[in-house]
C-alpha cells in the first residue's frame, strides 16, 4: 500500500466503499437505495440490452452476421456502447458447440450489454474451476451437457469482453422479437445456462 498520502494507489473498491460510507453518514444517500439501484443494474438495464441483441439477431439473419463480424459494431447500431463495451466478440451457441464466458485475472465483463457482473462471476472458485472443468461447474450451475458437445471457455480480458449469442429455444418460431427479449437471460449470455422456451 502507498505512504504518499495520496488516494491514487488505493483501490477503487476501497475509494468507493470510503465514499459510500461518508455520504450515508451525512445523510445524502441511503445505503438500501444504493443496494436496490445496484441490482438494478446487475438483473435488468444491463441484460435487457444484451437480450434485445440476442432477440435481433435471431430475427434477422443479416443482423446475426454482423454481430459474429463485428460485435462492438453491430451492438453500436442498436445503441448500446460505452466504457468496458470497446471490444466485444459474440460466439454463437449452437446444437454440438457451447461457449461459456469467465475473467481468470478479475472480473471483466461487458458492462453495455450484461451490466454489471453477478457476484459468482467474480468468485474465484468460478474463475479458475471453469477453465480447469467447465462441464462439472456448469452442471452445478444447473446446465446438463451432453458429452459429444463441444465446450470452449473465453477469458475476457481489458483488450476483449465476450458476449454469448445463444441457442434460440425451439418452440419460439411464434414469438415476436420483443417477446424472445423477455426469454435471453443473462446467464444464457454469459453461457452458464440456456434459454429457455416459455
Ligand atoms: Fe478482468
Amino acid at each position: 500500500m502507498t505512504t504518499t498520502g495520496s488516494t491514487d494507489r488505493i483501490p477503487a473498491a476501497l475509494r468507493t466503499e470510503a465514499l459510500e460510507q461518508l455520504l450515508t453518514e451525512r445523510g445524502l444517500i441511503d445505503p438500501n437505495v444504493m443496494d436496490k439501484f445496484i441490482t438494478n443494474y446487475e438483473t435488468n438495464v444491463g441484460p435487457l440490452n444484451g437480450a434485445t441483441v440476442v432477440a435481433k439477431a435471431w430475427t434477422d439473419p443479416e443482423y446475426r452476421q454482423r454481430l459474429l463480424d463485428d460485435g462492438t459494431a453491430a451492438i453500436k447500431e442498436l445503441g448500446f456502447a460505452g466504457s468496458q463495451g470497446e471490444h466485444i466478440v459474440v460466439v454463437e451457441n449452437t446444437a454440438s458447440i457451447h461457449n461459456v464466458v469467465v475473467c481468470t485475472l478479475c472480473s471483466c465483463y461487458p458492462w453495455p450489454v450484461l451490466g454489471l457482473p453477478p457476484s459468482w462471476y467474480k468468485d474465484p472458485a468460478y474463475r479458475a474451476r471453469v477453465v480447469r472443468e467447465p462441464r462439472k461447474v456448469l452442471s452445478e450451475m444447473g446446465l446438463e451437457l451432453a458429452d459429444d458437445v463441444q465446450i470452449t471457455v473465453h477469458d475476457s480480458s481489458s483488450e476483449v469482453r465476450w458476449l454469448v449469442l445463444p441457442e434460440r429455444p425451439d418452440g419460439t418460431e411464434g414469438l415476436s422479437e420483443d417477446q424472445l427479449v423477455q426469454l435471453v437471460t443473462r446467464d444464457a449470455m454469459v453461457g452458464v445456462a440456456k434459454v429457455q422456451a416459455p
